[in-house]
């Protein structure tokens, strides 16, 4: 969910990473070929420049979701609990 796809600049293999820790000056090995990446904004590199947009998506929407939630009103509680009414004097 929070992750983000990151192709590998060398093998072209592709890993996955938490979109968090993707930010400018991040760096990590890929999996397959155990070249190190470097995630910088002002990448040049297609592969990088994708995984970096795609990471600031993701946290985008992660953000966004969190401020829904807590702006989102509280649950109404209801004051009058009527909702199982009884009715009184039912006489046939
Ligand atoms: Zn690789």
């Amino acid at each position: 969910m929070s992750s983000v796809q990151i192709q590998c600049t060398r093998c072209k293999g592709v890993f996955r990473d938490r979109a968090g820790r993707l930010q400018d000056g991040y760096s990590r090995q890929c999996p397959g070929c155990e070249v190190v990446l470097f995630f910088a904004e002002d990448s040049q590199h297609p592969f990088i420049k994708r995984a970096m947009r795609d990471a600031r998506k993701v946290r985008k929407e992660l953000r966004e979701a969190q401020a829904a939630r807590r702006l989102a009103p509280e649950a109404p509680t209801s004051r009058s609990s009527d909702g199982r009414r009884r009715t009184v004097g039912r006489s046939e």
